[in-house]
């Protein structure tokens, strides 16, 4: 299965910089690794036109859970799915401490993600005081089961998910791979548990402080399906080096 280099540039993107981002990624060539940009809301209909015909998705960093209404400052999964998104990440660690997202919530976002057509990428991690006190499995296993819906519409759940340590997200600290291979190992078996065959496809990127110099040893790791990428996702040369890392 090829793996997906995920771009996450949450609030960075005014034109001229979505612009010098999306530029060069439209000129990349081809790659073995899927790229998906996921710009603020502001820049998807624009970087969407932009890359029309590349091959790059675009996603959006977050939905509500009800397709329209009374909810000022929100976007639905269908008004992405409207400006030309394919993807939206769901349940960032910043969504949930910023925002007091909870699992039930980024549960509802994610079958209304589903519904819209758009694939969702849910992201769980634990932070380092719930990795000190051994408690990283039991974390990131309560909220795959809390986050994911059971089925959709009679199939089975069709995401993605990214694993990301909230300690390693720009901190420039990485997971160890074999704190990676652990972690990923723990999630497939989760995934295939509730969702047989389909959970055996999912890919699980992991996300936290990838760069350049950490990306091939990290996309080696078993049950690594890609990387999602904050930081570096901002600097096209950065984004492609990590999307061509051997
Ligand atoms: C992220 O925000 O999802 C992320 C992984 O950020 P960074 O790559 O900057 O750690």
């Amino acid at each position: 299965m090829r793996q997906l280099i995920a771009g996450n540039w949450k609030m960075h993107g005014l034109t001229a910089e979505a612009e010098s981002i999306v530029g060069p990624l439209r000129h990349a060539g081809v790659l073995e690794r899927d790229l998906l940009v996921c710009p603020p809301a502001t820049q998807i209909a624009a970087t969407v036109r932009m890359l029309a015909g590349s091959g790059v998705g675009v996603g959006g960093q977050d939905c509500h859970a009800a397709t329209h209404g009374a909810h000022t400052g929100d976007i639905s999964a269908p008004m992405l799915r409207d400006a030309g998104a394919q993807y939206v990440i769901l349940g960032h660690s910043e969504r949930r401490q910023d925002h007091g997202e909870t699992d039930p919530q980024i549960r509802a976002k994610t079958q209304a993600a589903q519904a819209a057509g758009l694939r969702p990428i849910v992201c769980v991690g634990e932070t380092d005081a719930e990795r000190q006190v051994d408690r990283a499995f039991a974390v990131v296993g309560a909220q795959l089961l809390g986050s994911l819906p059971d089925s959709f519409t009679g199939g089975a759940f069709d995401g993605i998910v990214a694993y990301e340590p909230i300690w390693a997200i720009g901190t420039g600290r990485t997971a160890t791979e074999a704190d990676v291979a652990a972690m990923h190992l723990f999630i497939r078996s989760e995934l295939t548990r509730r969702f047989g065959a389909a959970g055996q496809a999912t890919l699980i990127l992991y996300g936290g402080s990838v760069r350049p110099t950490n990306a091939a040893a990290l996309l080696a790791v078993p049950h690594v399906g890609g990387a999602l990428v904050g930081g570096a996702s901002l600097k096209a040369e950065d984004f492609l080096a990590i999307a061509r890392a051997k």
